[in-house]
């Protein structure tokens, strides 16, 4: 049976406002045939349903193209225009000439040029200052409508947070909207369809204005980093039944007034006044005469933009595991819940008391060995939350424009006792679906595994971020680069990346150099330094492995290239920040344990920089190449070269010993491959003996943490990998997890019993980099990844790796060709591997065993099996090719 099913366009379900004029669009092949593959396509669109399914009046029509492409392909019809709304269908023909249509889906455009947008800025006349914060404005407009709607559109934005209701109604389902871009350049707006919230008579349009990014606090230097105040763009588009248009545009007409947020703050939290609370304020019928007339902004330097990723969303609720614990103090007790999870977002408090009251909550990620909070590692986020209450029967309350990361939370100034259902912890961050899952017979890894996919919930907030808790939570370059591998596996970042590429290019300086943050607040300037502005490399060429796409690579190529033009120009023969470089020398092998408390690490900056040069003008080669610029692949391919010259000239020696002598120095020169052949044997031994040296245990920072498991693997020292992941003691990835952490710290000896936390001023309890781990339990022990020709899974290398005494392993990941497993077991010494391959996608796996010994799948030898060719025996694996479908191979022990 063949379906196609699963329709997207630009990695979205239905999306509504784009603005990518030729859209790409992709779909999903069902099958229960071995070896099923599409060998052609016809896309067809229409400008209504009834057309599409009658083949009437379509807009555009591909014909039969010969392709087995399914995944990205790109939207050739007509010019797309403003608002418009297309249908669309694909048919599909599998290798038996067998045939199958999609149903029909469509995507809509939003507002393609900046004449169609009539609506002004408006916002209060409150500012606030650096250190001083404002109430939340309240804007509403009411407008009257005499004719039945057929369909209503918002599109909206703010320079700030925006919360938008119509009729009292929420619109969508969106938190920290639009969402945090380079602000002096860009802001995106969102686009919802609103048609069901309006009805003829009076109708009220509201929106709440947060500070946010915008004007609130970012990092530790005060507030007001891009503007003084929020303001709002909105503009709402009617199209009665009878084919008649209206628009409703935020202008001077829209009133505002100050409620009871009388202060919300990303980093130091929200204060609510429930007894200033202005119900219906955002309904019909509400009396306005008090609220004042807006004030009008011009903003036209800022562009506006469609969203390119998936927006913040509320996704899932904890509740306490145990009842709250009481402390005792004076006024009255403290009350610490504990959620059993370190988490990114808010919370729900549910309670009554006296009109007037106030009760506090303060936010933590751990205790202190006292039982209270521990908030010294915030610095001055002050992640505190105060509700003062109105009096009546149970009152509800959640925080709307601030995040918080924690686990625990102490609630203060109740007149009675709390139950555990006084507060819910609500988990918010990027709408980026789940896309795979690991397991093994290691309850501590997989802990570890879980620690990881909590570290990617708890910073993809808009933005990757460092971590959701102290005065950072910022975009930094370095540790998304770290951890872009581990994040594809885990859910579908396509859209949240590139996304994010596009802040990094807004970002770029005219030097070409990417910032070490984006959106750049300017702390550390624009000076690219190494590993973190090279994200800007990193990141896309990610993108087009684990997602084939092509696009991101064209997109953002010219900025590449001016980057690599800064890395050359700034360069001292081809050494990157050489010890008398005067610009930004980047932060060293950071939170290396190497350099007895200094946070740099020892690996030279020079070596760390001149390593991911040539590692940079190499991926640019290969990019070049995938773009068909044959000129570019020779000069890079040149440039790579060079480099990789100059760095064997100035860092190793003929013996094979790299300068530093540090783990991480070994990893990059192995892992960028670039030391002589006959060297790398030797660099090898270095490595290990510096790693036994220190009691088998790992010195790596978050340059050369990412890198070191995969060196070891390929280089014949897969049980040592296996110890390293085992390891207890600090610093190790299960350290923390014995310790009963719940995300990724930040530093490998975030605690410790010999001298407890690490030092205040840099100590988070969920910051991702070190899970980058994770990419090697998929890919290597669970042995599931794209090939590297092939990319995006249209071929998977299936190679799991057994070993460290793991009995069974198991990866399941979504392709973008749909769901791909490999998952082994080994019992009484036989090994038996359940493999799925996705419809049009192919396979080279690789069954490990003994040369010549015997390997089965299902009933048959392997060899002779349908739809399997051997390939020979290649590194301790018997290697077959496969088409799509289920198989189970099987050696006997
Ligand atoms: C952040 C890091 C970041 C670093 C730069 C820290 O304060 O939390 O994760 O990459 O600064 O070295």
């Amino acid at each position: 049976m063949l379906r196609v099913i699963d329709l997207r366009c630009e990695h979205a379900v239905q999306p509504l406002g784009i603005d990518i004029r030729k859209p790409r669009l992709s779909w999903r092949i069902e099958s229960d045939q071995r070896g099923a593959r599409q060998v052609a396509y016809r896309l067809i669109t229409a400008a209504t349903p009834a057309d599409l399914a009658s083949g009437q009046n379509l807009l555009w029509d591909s014909g039969r193209i010969e392709s087995d492409q399914s995944v990205l392909v790109p939207y050739d019809g007509p010019p797309l225009s403003s608002r418009q709304r297309v249908y669309w269908q694909v048919e599909i023909w599998d290798e038996n000439n067998q045939s199958d249509y999609s149903a029909a889906d469509w995507w809509e455009m939003g507002l393609l040029r900046s004449s169609d947008w009539r609506a002004k800025w408006i916002g209060s006349d409150l500012a606030g200052g650096k250190w001083t914060t404002i109430p939340a404005p309240f804007v509403r407009r009411s407008f009257t409508l005499d004719q039945p709607i057929a369909s209503a559109r918002l599109y909206v934005t703010a320079l700030g947070l925006y919360e938008c209701s119509i009729n009292g109604q929420r619109v969508g389902a969106d938190y920290f909207t639009p969402g945090w871009t380079e602000y002096a350049t860009r802001v995106q707006y969102q686009t919802y369809d609103v048609t069901d919230l309006l009805r003829k008579g009076e109708n009220v349009i509201g929106a709440l204005l947060g500070d946010g990014w915008y004007c609130g606090h970012v990092e530790w230097r005060g507030r007001q980093r891009y503007g003084d105040r929020p303001k709002l763009l909105a503009q709402l588009e009617l199209t009665f039944d009878d084919g008649t248009t209206r628009r409703i545009v935020s202008d001077g007409s829209w009133r505002f007034a100050f409620g009871p947020i009388l202060e919300s703050d990303m980093l130091m939290g929200e204060s609510y006044d429930a007894r200033r609370a202005m119900p219906g304020w955002d309904s019909p019928g509400f009396g306005d005469a008090n609220w004042r007339p807006v004030l009008l902004f011009d903003q036209q330097e800022i562009q506006l933009s469609a969203p390119r990723g998936p927006a913040v969303r509320r996704q899932e609720e904890l509740t306490p595991i145990t009842p709250p614990t009481e402390i005792h103090s004076w006024p009255s007790s403290r009350w610490i819940f504990d959620f059993g999870q370190n988490l990114t977002g808010t919370v729900r408090l549910r309670l009554s008391g006296p009109s007037g009251s106030t009760v506090s909550m303060r936010y933590a990620e751990v205790l202190n060995p006292d039982g209270t909070i521990y908030t010294a590692n915030l610095r001055s986020a002050r992640q505190t939350d105060h509700y003062t209450l109105s009096g009546e029967d149970t009152e509800t309350y959640e925080p709307l424009f601030t995040f918080h990361g924690f686990r625990y939370v102490e609630l203060s100034g109740l007149t009675e006792a709390p139950t555990a259902a006084t507060l819910t912890a609500i988990v918010v961050h990027s709408d980026t679906t789940p896309s795979g899952e690991f397991r093994c017979s290691d309850a501590l890894v997989n802990q570890l595994q879980h620690n990881i996919i909590w570290g990617q919930k708890g910073n993809f907030l808009d933005v990757p971020t460092d971590c959701p808790q102290r005065d950072e939570r910022l975009g930094w370059t370095g540790d998304a680069q770290v951890f872009i591998r581990t994040a594809t596996f885990n859910m579908d970042v396509a859209g949240f990346f590139t996304r994010w590429g596009r802040d990094l290019v807004d970002s770029q300086a005219d030097s070409g150099a990417y910032p070490p943050i984006s959106p750049n607040t300017g702390i550390v300037g624009s000076d690219g330094g190494p590993a973190w502005a090279d994200a800007g490399i990193i990141c896309p060429w990610t993108l087009w492995q684990r997602y084939g796409d092509t696009r991101v690579l064209e997109e953002f190529y010219p900025s590449m290239q001016r980057f690599i033009g800064f890395m050359e120009s700034t360069s001292r023969e081809l050494i990157r920040c050489y010890p008398e470089y005067d610009g930004w020398m980047g932060f060293g092998d950071w939170l290396a344990l190497d350099n007895s408390g200094k946070t740099e690490g020892r690996t030279p900056h020079d070596l760390i920089g001149t390593a991911f040069f040539a590692h940079d003008a190499r991926l640019m080669r290969d990019i070049a190449q995938v773009l068909g610029k044959t000129q570019d692949v020779r000069r890079y391919a040149k440039l790579a070269d060079r480099v990789r010259q100059a760095f064997q000239n100035q860092y190793v020696t003929p013996e094979g010993l790299v300068a530093g002598q540090t783990q991480t120095g070994y990893v990059l020169a192995l892992h960028f491959d670039l030391l002589p052949k006959q060297l790398r044997a030797r660099a090898v031994t270095e490595l290990v003996r510096d790693i036994r040296k220190r009691g088998t245990h790992l010195a790596t920072g978050f340059v050369g943490t990412p890198y070191l498991m995969h060196v070891l693997t390929e280089a014949g020292e897969l049980d040592l990998a296996y110890e390293l992941l085992h390891q207890r003691t600090w610093p190790s990835w299960l350290y923390s997890v014995t310790k009963g952490a719940t995300t990724i710290w930040e530093r490998w000896d975030g605690w410790t019993e010999e001298r407890g936390f690490q030092d205040v001023g840099m100590n988070s309890f969920n910051h991702y980099a070190y899970g980058a781990v994770g990419d090697w339990l998929y890919a290597v022990v669970a042995g599931l990844d794209t090939s590297a020709e092939h990319t995006g899974y249209k071929q998977l290398v299936l190679r799991p790796r057994p070993g460290g005494g793991l009995t069974s392993a198991r990866a399941s990941y979504r392709t973008p060709y749909g769901q791909a497993l490999s998952a082994w077991q080994i019992t009484n010494g036989t090994f038996v591997w359940d493999v799925v391959v996705p419809p049009n996608s192919t396979a080279i796996v690789h069954v490990p065993c003994a040369e010549g010994a015997q390997v089965l799948e299902g009933a048959w030898p392997a060899s002779s099996a349908p739809g399997i060719s051997a390939q020979g025996y290649r590194d301790g694996a018997a290697v077959f090719a496969v088409g799509a479908g289920q198989y189970q191979f099987r050696v006997d022990g």
